[in-house]
């Protein structure tokens, strides 16, 4: 299902275009368009869920298999040094998009990232 007033809905589903890495049935893999480091990834579900809370537990377990197979290929293609898997639920928790999705932080030494 779709939220039509939702950015990552459009993104995640070809309506805006974006700097795509990966895409399969369930996901779309985008480049964030203010990265906290060079090759700051977004795996978006194409099905929108506002949350962790919300997600269809299934849907979570494969985004985050996903999540071990783009850090894995990318580390090498990056020559980064460490990687931060991050993903907000709440205002207060840092959350600026309603729409789930997980963070890819390639980590560089001496970065200086807040992440
Ligand atoms: P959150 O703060 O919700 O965990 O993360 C939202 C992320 O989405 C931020 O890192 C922000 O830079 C990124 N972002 C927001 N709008 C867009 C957009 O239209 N395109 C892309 N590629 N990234 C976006
Ligand atoms: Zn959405």
């Amino acid at each position: 299902m779709r939220d039509e007033n939702c950015i990552f809905c459009k993104i995640a589903n070809g309506e805006i275009p974006s700097a795509t890495i990966y895409e399969d049935d369930d996901f779309r893999v985008i480049l964030d368009l203010g990265p906290a480091t060079k090759g700051h990834a977004l795996i978006l579900p194409k099905e929108h869920a506002a949350d962790i809370y919300s997600i269809d537990e299934e849907l979570a377990g494969k985004a985050f298999k996903l999540a071990k197979k783009i850090t894995t290929r990318l580390k090498d293609v990056l020559g980064c040094d460490g990687y931060n898997i991050v993903q907000n639920n709440g205002e207060v928790a840092g959350q600026t998009v309603f729409h789930f999705h997980m963070h890819l932080i390639p980590r560089y030494k001496n970065d200086k990232s807040g992440f």
